[in-house]
């Protein structure tokens, strides 16, 4: 990473960082969160005011807010300009960045760099639902395996001791959506192809029978046999699963380079964060400004906060709740 990226303004001097979030994140003005008002309030100017501090002008509500209120940056003490610093590394770092680099770069506690972490990778989440393919494109399904299944009965092969993991990619948009799932079956997978991809889109898949059973539902389901080294379909070459699968090996190689421990907990945060960069790629035109200002549009409403399980018992644990 080129030292320079980090002399924007926004990176150094906090009133730009206030700036450059609330005009990515109230683009026709000032929104209070209280009341949804929207550009009828008066920026608080004095030497002792609150960075970024407005007061509603709305007769009934009159509360004071900042840009920080209702997203992922509150109840947070960090600076605004860090906060972006690290969304920029996060969306930058092809396979992502360790909370010990974070820790380092921001000389924070492990804990504070992986809550950082976590809460942009909440940001990152895709919420939307459309589905793929519905202009009768191509959508590739298949599933991968990563690290031990705290839930699973210990017996068969290995690979069922092991978390599932389902990915979608749509080919035509190129964007990609992923999630943990229990079990590597019918009744399992075909709910979330169902809702996730359109009946007129061409599902692609291997000859896997979870797959096999639900496939008429939509307009053609292509099959290609791997276990018979089939990894193209000879008499239609549109027909393979090379797209998915090589959105799992950028994956790995970030999940064992970078993050290493990851509990089956936490592992739906790490996919939400290898999605987004996937489906905002450079090769679909996004660079990683234009990366990192989609995953700033998406702080609002996904505030996550500290919550103390047990105040009684001494040394509590801490867990995230949302
Ligand atoms: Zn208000």
């Amino acid at each position: 990473m080129a030292r320079s990226v980090f002399d924007a303004p926004q990176f150094k001097d906090e009133a730009a960082a206030f700036a450059y979030v609330e005009g990515k994140l109230w683009p026709h003005g000032p929104v209070c969160p209280h009341c949804g008002t929207v550009d009828n309030a008066t920026a608080m100017k004095g030497a002792t005011t609150r960075q970024g501090l407005y007061k509603c002008k709305s007769k009934e509500c009159r509360k004071p807010f900042t840009v920080r209120m209702g997203t992922i940056f509150e109840s947070s003490h960090l600076p605004l300009r860090l906060w972006l610093q690290v969304i920029h590394l996060m969306c930058a770092s092809k396979k992502g960045i360790s909370a010990r680099q974070i820790q380092r770069m921001l000389d924070c506690s492990m804990k504070t760099a992986w809550f950082l972490a976590h809460r942009i990778r909440e940001a990152m989440a895709d919420g939307s639902v459309e589905p793929f393919g519905s202009a009768g494109t191509a959508v590739e399904a298949d599933e991968t395996f990563l690290g031990i299944n705290p839930n699973a009965r210990r017996v068969g092969t290995p690979i069922r001791n092991m978390n599932a993991i389902l990915t979608i990619v749509d080919r035509a948009s190129g964007r990609a959506r992923s999630q943990v799932i229990d079990r590597v079956d019918a009744a399992t997978v075909a709910p979330i192809l169902q809702i996730n991809v359109s009946r007129k889109a061409r599902l692609m898949t291997d000859y896997g029978l979870h797959y096999f059973r639900h496939g008429w539902l939509f307009a053609q389901h292509g099959r290609v046999n791997h276990s018979a080294h089939e990894y193209v379909k000879a008499d239609d070459a549109s027909v393979h699963t090379n797209t998915v699968e090589g959105t799992f090996s950028v994956f790995k190689r970030g999940m064992r380079g970078v993050y290493q421990h990851c509990s089956r907990k936490h592992l739906h945060r790490y996919l939400s964060e290898f999605d987004f960069r996937y489906s905002n790629r450079a090769k679909l035109g996004v660079d990683d400004a234009a990366r990192a200002d989609t995953a700033l549009r998406g702080v609002a409403g996904k505030r996550l906060t500290y919550r103390t399980v047990s105040e009684r018992r001494a040394g509590a644990e801490e867990r995230l709740v949302w």
